[in-house]
């Protein structure tokens, strides 16, 4: 046959996942570590993989892995569960809450993979827009959320672009408001320091996403995890593959993760960075940079798309959300290294500086 017939019409006008890498001197565009696994723990991985067995499937359930999240989380281990990363889970979550005839609710600007899953599964999302300053509309949320029909919502904290995690106190209104399943993505928790943890033993609805790809520095390695109530933890079970979970990231995953305090002084500097990386951003003419709780800072400036290339130019790859609703004229910037964010912020002003001496004339007359 010289012709094939169409995909499910779901997929029609669906653009795939492109993660906009391209060759750079600094990466600031993914929200990875910049500092890869040190030479130490990198040994120890080369040990543990060498004592792999190739030929045979691996532990459908990351048993030792599996283990050792729940005991560093104080929960027993039908409450946790591992994924091919968080996105594998995030699919999940739409596979066995999602599906025709079913809702979730959705915050956006926020993480675009959660509104492509739904679509992936023929579930309809119901956007409640954020404010301004992108807090939650939580009137709006809890209002839409009456209406009774919403089976599942994701809550970025802090929320990916924007920056802020979401106040406890709203999550723990939601979690009471709604058995809708809740999940908190936490992708980012190592960096605001909170979690919604506790709320585990009085919320069945509660499920909590996390991630080794960024604190952890194992994004090429695909690993993330959920923690949850064990009756919501079997119907992840249902829907997974059986062995997403290849078995030398399972040997990775947990060596990273027993030498886990070791990613700390890291983790300081990148949150010492980003207050350092915030007041750089404050004081450069015609940007304006939004708070956060993570790895990255959201800002905007006239020209966004001009600054985007400019960076680029000089070697410094950021993201560029100009073309997102409510994120006209935003580029994200990663947290890197302290020579990395220095040459950000040299270039980022050298950009404004440029554009405020073509303006001068024109502001004078
Ligand atoms: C990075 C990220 C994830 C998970 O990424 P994986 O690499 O698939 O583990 C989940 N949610 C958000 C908001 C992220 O930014």
């Amino acid at each position: 046959m010289n012709r094939v017939r169409e995909a499910a019409p779901q997929l029609a006008g669906l653009v795939p996942y492109d993660p906009k890498y391209l060759p750079a001197s600094a990466y600031l565009s993914a929200n990875e570590n910049p500092r890869d696994v040190d030479a130490e723990v990198r040994e120890f991985i080369a040990r543990a993989v060498a004592r792999v067995p190739f030929n045979r499937y691996p532990d459908p359930l990351a048993g030792d892995l599996r283990d050792l999240i729940a005991e560093a989380n104080g929960l027993d281990r039908s409450c946790v569960l591992l994924g091919n990363g968080g996105d594998e889970l995030l699919f999940d979550l739409a596979l066995a809450w999602g599906g025709p005839g079913r809702t979730c609710l959705n915050f956006p600007p926020t993480f675009s993979v959660y509104a492509a899953n739904a679509r992936l599964t023929n579930t309809t999302v119901v956007d409640i827009a954020r404010r301004d300053d992108f807090s939650i509309d939580e009137e709006a949320a809890f209002e839409r959320l009456g209406e009774g029909d919403i089976d599942y919502i994701i809550v970025a904290s802090p929320n990916n672009p924007t920056g802020l995690r979401a106040p406890q106190d709203f999550l723990e209104r939601l979690l009471a408001a709604t058995d809708a399943l809740v999940m908190v993505d936490e992708a980012y928790f190592e960096f605001s320091r909170s979690t919604v943890r506790p709320l585990l033993a009085a919320n069945e609805n509660l499920v909590i996403l996390r991630t080794f790809s960024k604190a952890f520095s194992l994004a090429g390695v695909r690993l993330g995890y959920i923690l949850a109530n064990p009756g919501v933890i079997s119907e992840f079970m249902k829907v997974r593959q059986p062995y997403s979970v290849d078995a030398v990231s399972q040997a990775i995953g947990s060596v990273v993760y027993e030498n886990r305090a070791r990613f700390e002084p890291g983790i300081r500097e990148i949150i010492e960075e980003r207050s350092r990386m915030f007041d750089a951003l404050r004081t450069t003419p015609g940007v304006t940079p939004y708070p956060s709780d993570s790895n990255w800072i959201l800002f905007r400036m006239e020209g966004a798309g001009e600054a985007w290339e400019y960076l680029y130019e000089a070697g410094v790859l950021v993201r560029d959300f100009s073309a997102t609703p409510l994120l006209e004229n935003c580029l994200r910037v990663t947290i890197g290294t302290p020579a990395q964010n220095d040459e950000f912020i040299r270039v980022l002003r050298g950009f404004a500086a440029h554009r405020g001496s073509e303006r001068a004339p024109a502001a004078r007359a």
